[in-house]
């Protein structure tokens, strides 16, 4: 419901400004590790980490090993021979005694890259399974040249198939209407049971009078016993996963002894109790907790959190980061959180929908010390959580901007080319250079902190009525939000810009990338099937048709290119104002009907001349069209008697080398 994550060709953008806030650029750091297919591995650095106190560093040590310590699990969520093949592959990498330069060891290494960065066989944005380049004779030699002790216990056809037959768990997370999601996604969230046992199990689960209801089948695998009964397993100690989860509790405990205040400690040892039941219950009042603490300068997530891996929206993907304030860049999330209320009486939807009053929407700005599980390599560049509908409108919940990240991709995207190639005009570009960074963080801000946390639902509406289409909605909803009061005078009467052209820039961006420039993310002949790039589509082709009439914004060729030219600003922003109450509607009366209406007919088809044109435009430019992160080290040093005396953090690990170290460590 509430990740947002990065656009590489949003950030892409923001190619001339240098980090304006905060963190000031450092420019002898190398950001690049590593180039492979359309991935690119960056590194992020971690300022002010030395300001910590010790406790703090301990606290941020320990949360970090708890962090890292729960990979495997989403691996195995992610597909239910990811663990093995994994291993076999790096089995070979590390055997393999051959020509490193070899064209297939060549192919085969990038294959491996490939599956690291997806935490699976699956790409982890398209949930489409990678294609080895390499032969199945050539990695079976490999294979068949290991150790004995390493090729016992193996079901090595089973491992072949999965790499190599392509009809063979093809999608991760398919939602293709009219197809049996649970079958035909390769994701390992349900076993041996059909959507439609899946839906009538929490049908007869549910109780929909319920006005706290636990968050249903957050932590549990859906399959059936011996007698064929549907029945769920928990992710807990005792249950599945159990070793993994106790070395993620181990930590938490040493965690909680450094915890700053009581609040974090009693939010650490829920936390703790919710891994050894498995009680949502306790879930629930962990994140109550969770959101309450908003003293402490260290902070973390660890669990299973967003459902995005499922393709009926309900399991959870393990996931971890763990992150520290930063002061200075949070006064800015700090402003609108303080003027929640004025943006929610303001907002362009039936004053019905709206909250009545908005509580304790708090929202920062954070510097990531760890990224781990579903949030690395590729990472959220903001969050809000918790996810629980009843829990943000009875107590709130907590909003980050990840500034470390977004400096990050900023600095590492300097002169590549991408305006030259894609924005109209030299005024228009000038305008991004001046003001897309600060907008683009404003548009994170104001969608994390307030956008989700706006409008409410009619009594009685059941919070998952927009079904397969509640993400994409979601997502829509919040950027809209973002967008509409991006233009807003009120911005300038806070203080958070200078000119009252500035939320151009982002308009310019936005709609280009949800008309055109994303589409360089989508194979030829596919569809739009991410919830976020549905959302941008969405919300820009919709503009488009409507703002037609008016002359708002058009597409023209000049020189056999495609060309955006928003004509009135002020116009285009009427329009996500109208959208804004047309979504926020569909939500609060859980009309799913209109919903799918308004997906199936902006968010999903591909133009597959435009597509093409894109494509090609692209290919002249060294972009890639996704980002990830290797994460710095952490070393702690200890006293005789086992205290942490200091704990120092290094960069210098390259993408490899720390695959393998998690594989092997964790
Ligand atoms: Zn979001």
């Amino acid at each position: 419901m509430s990740k947002l994550t990065t656009m590489a060709s949003c950030l892409a953008l923001t190619a001339a400004l240098t980090a304006c806030k905060g963190t000031p650029a450092n420019e002898t750091f190398d950001y690049h590790v590593d180039r492979f297919e359309d991935i690119e591995v960056l590194r992020y650095r971690v300022p002010d980490f030395e300001s910590l106190s010790l406790d703090q560093k301990r606290l941020v040590y320990y949360l970090t090993e708890a962090a890292l310590a729960g990979r495997d699990i989403l691996w195995d969520q992610n597909g239910k021979y990811n663990l093995n093949t994994r291993q076999l592959l790096e089995d070979v990498y590390t055997h393999y005694d051959g020509d490193r330069e070899d064209p297939e060891f060549k192919a085969f290494e990038t294959y491996l890259k490939q599956v690291w960065f997806a935490n699976g066989l699956h790409h982890h944005y398209s949930m489409d399974k990678f294609t080895p380049k390499f032969s199945q004779a050539w990695l079976e030699a490999r294979v068949n040249a290991l150790p004995l002790e390493l090729r016992n216990g193996l079901d090595f056809d089973l491992v072949y198939q999965y790499i190599f037959d392509p009809a063979f768990m093809a999608k991760r997370v398919n939602q293709a209407a009219g197809e049996d999601l649970i079958v035909t996604s390769a994701m390992n969230m349900y076993d041996r049971v059909t959507q439609k046992q899946v839906e009538d199990y929490y049908a007869a689960l549910k109780d929909t009078t319920d006005l706290t209801p636990v968050s249903y089948g957050l932590n549990t695998r859906v399959t059936v016993d011996a007698n064929g009964n549907v029945i769920e397993q928990q992710y807990k100690i005792g249950g599945l996963y159990s070793d993994k989860i106790e070395r993620i509790v181990e930590n938490l405990e040493k965690a909680s002894r450094y915890a700053e205040n009581d609040v974090q400690k009693k939010t650490i040892d829920q936390l703790v109790e919710y891994y050894r039941t498995g009680d949502l219950r306790t879930f629930d009042e962990y994140s109550i907790t969770w959101a309450g603490d908003t003293l402490s300068r260290v902070d973390f997530i660890n669990g299973f959190i967003e459902s995005y891996g499922d393709p009926l929206g309900m399991t959870g993907s393990w996931e971890s980061i763990v992150n520290f304030k930063n002061n200075e860049a949070s006064e800015r999330t700090e402003t609108l959180s303080a003027n929640a209320q004025w943006f929610e009486d303001h907002s362009p939807v039936d004053p019905k929908y709206r909250k009545p009053e908005v509580k304790g929407v708090s929202a920062k700005v954070i510097t990531a010390a760890i990224l781990a599980g579903d949030a690395y390599p590729a990472t959220p560049i903001g969050i809000n959580l918790p996810n629980a509908n009843w829990i943000r409108a009875q107590h709130g919940s907590k909003s980050v901007t990840i500034e470390n990240i977004t400096q990050a991709y900023d600095a590492a995207s300097h002169g590549n080319g991408f305006n030259e190639e894609f924005v109209h005009d030299e005024a228009t570009r000038k305008l991004l250079d001046d003001y897309l960074f600060i907008t683009d963080n404003l548009h994170t801000d104001l969608h994390e902190c307030l956008g989700h946390g706006s409008g409410r639902l009619m009594p009685g509406v059941d919070p998952d009525a927009l079904k397969a289409h509640g993400s994409t909605l979601e997502e829509t909803r919040a950027d809209l939000f973002a967008l509409y009061y991006l233009a807003d005078p009120k911005l300038i009467e806070l203080g958070l810009l200078d000119n009252p052209d500035a939320y151009k820039a982002e308009y310019y961006k936005y709609m280009l990338n949800g008309l055109m420039t994303q589409l360089q993310r989508i194979e030829p002949g596919k569809d739009i099937e991410e919830a976020h790039m549905r959302n941008r589509a969405l919300i820009a082709r919709w503009a488009m048709e409507h703002g037609a009439a008016d002359n708002v914004l058009e597409m023209v060729k000049e020189n056999g290119k495609t060309q955006l030219i928003i004509n009135d600003y002020g116009k285009l922003r009427e329009l996500f104002g109208r959208l804004l109450g047309e979504i926020q509607r569909i939500k609060s009366e859980g009309d799913y009907a209109a919903g799918e209406a308004l997906v199936e007919q902006y968010a999903v088809k591909v133009d597959p001349e435009l597509h093409r044109e894109i494509l090609e435009r692209y290919s002249t430019l060294s972009i890639p069209p996704y980002r990830g992160f290797v994460n710095p080290v952490y070393t702690a040093e200890f006293d005789a008697d086992g205290n942490i005396t200091d704990v120092k953090v290094d960069y210098t690990e390259g993408y490899v080398d720390q695959m393998l170290r998690y594989s092997s460590q964790y």
